[in-house]
């Protein structure tokens, strides 16, 4: 993620920020990708912190516009749950911007959000035809920690289940083309496997002992549509990992120039190695803090792969080329 010039004083904003220090509202305009200190703001500013621009007066924004389904307001932390959900979902489609998808220049449908409070039984979350549903009460840090250690996960965020479902989404739209399938099934295998079957298979008898030479995850050793999921998630990952990187001005001989943009950047196997080079220094430096590691997973030469046919299909995709 870049960081932002302040269009009212000096200094720099935050992609989250409201305010600028003094509390003088501004509001960031996802088409001009810069901040700006007028409205008329998303009609969800107040209730849950939306800092982007609205089309006019009194409208919900880009992003807002796209939730279908907001949660229940009576279940408890269902609003503050949302509004952070709400922010994972604006980073993510500002990423995803950048190879424009979901844009107005993108011809193709965006996706639709049903995000959902948790009652007593949990929300499964996933994608069909172009919904995407995700559970609000991922945001919570012990429900996270809770089922991080149930389902041996390295690693579960909100930003994370945001990439992975809107990962799904991509690939049903990419689907729509006839260069598509083939190619993905000779990647990542044949789709068409009963996909129910599959995962009650992983869950009974867990991942097969040589995952990490063919997948990123064990989750992604479960069915070719979750391989793509968790490697597209992680291409994102990457990717936004060395844009924020570089945005902050910090330096490292593996970056090439000043200046160089890894959205715009076409050798995927160059991204993709200065990125994983990247990780393996702020994992150091997050050491320091006593903190977990920012990226907790080895590239194997397979997943490797994999990765770069994800990153040739989405950064050509949204405009059909
Ligand atoms: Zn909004
Ligand atoms: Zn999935």
């Amino acid at each position: 993620m870049r960081v932002f010039s302040n269009p009212v004083g000096a200094g720099s904003l935050w992609f989250d920020n409201l305010t600028i220090a003094d509390g003088t509202p501004v509001a960031y305009d996802p088409q001009a990708r810069a901040f700006v200190p007028m409205p008329p703001f998303c009609a969800n500013r107040e209730r849950i912190g939306c800092n982007w621009i609205a089309p006019k007066e009194g409208e919900f924004c880009r992003s807002c516009a796209m939730t279908a389904l907001a949660p229940d307001p009576d279940i408890p932390n269902a609003i503050p749950n949302w509004a952070q959900t709400e922010a994972a979902k604006r980073w993510a489609l500002d990423n995803l911007g950048r190879w424009h998808w979901f844009r107005p220049e993108d011809p193709g449908a965006p996706p639709v959000f049903h995000l959902l409070a948790e009652g007593p039984t949990p929300v499964a979350m996933g994608h069909a035809q172009g919904v995407v549903t995700i559970s609000v009460a991922e945001v919570d840090p012990v429900l996270v920690m809770t089922r991080r250690e149930a389902l041996q996960e390295p690693y579960r965020t909100m930003i994370g289940h945001m990439r992975h479902e809107i990962s799904h989404m991509l690939w049903w739209r990419l689907s729509l083309r006839e260069d598509f399938l083939d190619a993905f099934r000779a990647m990542f295998g044949d789709e068409r496997i009963d996909y129910q079957a599959a995962l009650q298979y992983h869950y009974q008898n867990g991942p097969p002992t040589e995952w990490r030479q063919h997948y990123l995850t064990s989750y992604a050793s479960a069915h070719p549509h979750e391989d793509w999921a968790e490697t597209a998630a992680h291409l994102l990952h990457l990717t936004d990992i060395a844009d924020s990187f570089v945005a902050t001005g910090l330096s490292s001989p593996q970056i090439p120039h000043s200046g160089w943009d890894p959205y715009s950047e076409p050798d995927a196997e160059r991204l993709i190695r200065i990125a994983a080079d990247l990780t393996v220094g702020v994992n150091h430096v997050n050491r320091a803090m006593g903190l977990s590691d920012l990226y907790p997973f080895v590239l194997s030469d397979h997943a490797r792969h994999k990765l770069t046919f994800v990153h040739d299909w989405l950064r050509r995709g949204a405009l059909g080329l």
